[in-house]
């Protein structure tokens, strides 16, 4: 279900009626899911996982790591689809991730932290994502 370019909601009310009332938190104002709730955390399944929001294609299961953090965990993403946004709420200097195409709330992208070779964790709400299963 990927939407074209000129389907997308323009407003805070064609979104409301597009997704549920957690999506909308997390998705339109910058929400974040209680950790090891997502449905996604735990998931090996080979996929793409798309923008819940507007069904771009964002991040390839291969990319996919065991982050032990409570929230699905991607070391890279597929090229150009994410933006990332510098983010210093809650008093912290972060690096806020969206949607490239709708700018949606995904989560956040941290660096150095050693996981993989690639040394980078996207941090994603499972509500953001959508995984269309290989
Ligand atoms: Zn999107």
């Amino acid at each position: 279900m990927s939407l074209d370019d000129n389907e997308l909601p323009r407003t805070d009310e064609e979104w409301r009626v597009r997704l549920t009332p957690e999506e909308f938190h997390v998705l339109r104002e910058a929400g974040t899911e209680r950790p090891w709730t997502g449905e996604y955390v735990d998931t090996k399944t080979q996929g793409v996982y798309h923008c819940r929001a507007c069904g771009l294609e964002l991040f390839s299961s291969d990319t996919k790591f065991d982050s032990h953090c409570g929230w699905p965990s991607f070391d890279d993403a597929i090229p150009g689809r994410v933006k990332e946004i510098e983010d210093r709420s809650l008093g912290m200097a972060r690096t806020e991730i969206r949607c490239a195409r709708c700018d949606s709330h995904l989560g956040h992208v941290f660096h150095g932290e050693g996981f993989t070779p690639k040394d980078t964790r996207h941090c994603v709400n499972s509500v953001s994502i959508k995984l269309e299963p290989r």
